[in-house]
């Protein structure tokens, strides 16, 4: 049985058979279809069935996850869209599944969670107890800072990133150049061993180079 968590069937027995799922056995929630072999799933049903193998379950074929892709036939979705279901969380009974996203909106039965559970708030409840919750909930006052911080701290860090690949770019080409230099004079004067060296001698290639560039080359 696929779980949904917010709807059970109620009109199942009148049902077309070529509505109804092979692996969960009702009716299709998100169909998806491969075209090798143009049998047709649930989403859910199928990433579940593809952790543990790599076979049609309708007829072995050898597939792969990737081969699914959404039924976008539309008398086929219309007619799932026309099955009604019923509420868990409030009862009410024939709701058109194309509908319930609406019927969710509006539910006063369904539990939410704090709009700062992103931030680790973990009260939930009905709609209509969430005003009361939010005016008195310390998460939902400093989410909106929180959140400043976060996209901040994004952004910081991929400008880090990219300044990286620069300097990364920059001492490689600086490397390469400075080889040409010493493989033209043959000899480098390295100032922490205070000798001179050829190129191949000295075990790390550090050099005199004043240039700042050569330090980046040295840490990285
Ligand atoms: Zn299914
Ligand atoms: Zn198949
Ligand atoms: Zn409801
Ligand atoms: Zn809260
Ligand atoms: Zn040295
Ligand atoms: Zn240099």
């Amino acid at each position: 049985m696929a779980i949904n968590i917010d709807w059970e069937h109620i009109t199942e027995n009148s049902l077309d058979e070529e509505l109804f799922c092979p692996i969960c056995a009702d009716p299709f929630e998100e169909p998806v279809c491969a075209n090798q072999c143009g049998h047709t799933f649930c989403r859910r049903c199928i990433i579940n069935t593809f952790r543990i193998t790599s076979q049609c379950p309708a007829c072995r074929h050898t597939l792969t996850i990737d081969d699914f892709h959404p039924v976008t036939t539309r008398p086929f979705l219309n007619q799932l869209n026309k099955i009604l279901v019923k509420c868990k969380w409030c009862s009410q009974s024939n709701i058109p599944r194309g509908d319930f996203k609406d019927h969710i909106k509006t539910c006063t039965k369904i539990i939410i969670s704090c709009p700062a559970a992103n931030i680790n708030c973990d009260w939930k409840g009905q709609p209509d107890q969430m005003q009361d919750h939010a005016e008195v909930c310390p998460l939902v006052k400093i989410q909106p800072t929180i959140v400043k911080l976060k996209t901040k701290v994004k952004q910081q860090s991929k400008q880090i990133h990219f300044l990286y690949t620069i300097l990364k770019k920059i001492s490689e080409n600086h490397k390469e150049e400075c080889q040409e230099v010493y493989t033209k004079n043959g000899i480098i004067y390295c100032d922490v061993c205070e000798k001179e060296f050829t190129i191949y001698e000295h075990d790390e290639w550090l050099h005199f180079c004043v240039d700042f560039l050569t330090f980046f080359f040295v840490i990285f």
